[in-house]
């Protein structure tokens, strides 16, 4: 699949968050989850979104997805404001948990979203044998989701969004359940993909390792009330191998240097 944008970003916005706060009303008393936060993202940027469990995270994520109405501030995709309940088209979704069909095969999974918009029956096998190829997921086809691994299943997960051809891609802890080296192959699947369409990415985690290997830039939350912390370049080359990457001398210091960071919520989180 050709790259759908010149190499070259345009440095356009297009996720664009200000001044955003949720509380939420749990038994009776009020949890304030994001505390005014604002960041932008712009286009083909791939943006870590990375903190400790609990400081909001999902609760951004879910809002920008439309999933979650926010108490205050506004976020706007493509200039345009987000309305809860309104899902907006080139926008897809990876999240943490299994949303597999379990009664659709691996291919009628990965192609169910080209037959909700309709495309014909060629055009969809040959783009679902496509994505089956580019997933590394050749000769699983006619697979069922509960023979697969997790890590299989988490790329068909990928695909399922990815088929799509959405030029916005909202990630929640996509490989948050798996071990360390399965969850290593899905950053080199990923990063493989990426390279080719260079989406928009706002990819959630609270792995530090994750966010180095995957992102451009590592947006760091406080402990709750989630803010935004702080604003971290990674500005390692690209196509990068997520393995060799983890030996660079680079990646050391800038890991210790977030990390410096990231550990001081980590502690606020623990005496919270
Ligand atoms: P993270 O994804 O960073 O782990 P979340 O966004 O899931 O954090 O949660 C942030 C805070 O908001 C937590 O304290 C959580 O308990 C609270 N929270 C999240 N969703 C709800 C909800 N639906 N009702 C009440 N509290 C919630
Ligand atoms: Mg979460």
């Amino acid at each position: 699949m050709p790259s759908t944008r010149p190499e070259a970003s345009t440095n356009r916005c297009r996720i664009d968050i200000r001044g955003l706060s949720k509380t939420f009303l749990a038994e009776g008393r009020e949890v304030v989850a994001i505390d005014d936060a604002s960041f932008r993202i712009e286009d083909g940027e791939f943006v870590a979104l990375l903190g400790p469990s609990g400081c909001g995270k999902s609760t951004i994520l879910n809002m920008v997805a439309t999933l979650i109405a926010p108490t205050g501030g506004t976020i706007r995709v493509d200039d345009v404001p987000v309305v809860p309940g309104r899902p907006i088209r080139h926008v897809g979704y990876v999240f943490q948990k299994d949303t597999l069909f379990p009664w659709r095969t691996v291919e009628d999974n990965i192609g169910y979203a080209l037959e909700l918009a309709g495309v014909p029956a060629d055009e969809r096998r040959r783009r679902v044998a496509e994505a089956i190829r580019q997933a590394g997921l050749d000769g699983f086809a006619r697979f069922y989701p509960s023979s697969l691994s997790g890590g299989m299943r988490q790329r068909v997960s990928l695909m399922r969004t990815l088929i799509a051809r959405p030029e916005i891609l909202l990630m929640d802890e996509p490989f948050g359940a798996l071990d360390t080296h399965t969850k290593l192959d899905m950053h080199s699947v990923l990063l493989e993909l990426w390279e080719r369409a260079r989406q928009t990415v706002l990819f959630v985690t609270h792995d530090l390792g994750e966010a180095l290997t995957l992102a451009d830039r590592i947006i760091l939350m406080s402990a709750r009330p989630g803010r935004i912390k702080q604003d971290f370049k990674v500005d390692f080359p690209r196509p990068r191998d997520a393995v060799a990457l983890r030996e660079t001398r680079q990646y050391a210091e800038l890991f210790s240097h977030v990390w410096h960071s990231l550990g001081e919520e980590f502690a606020k989180g623990r005496s919270a």
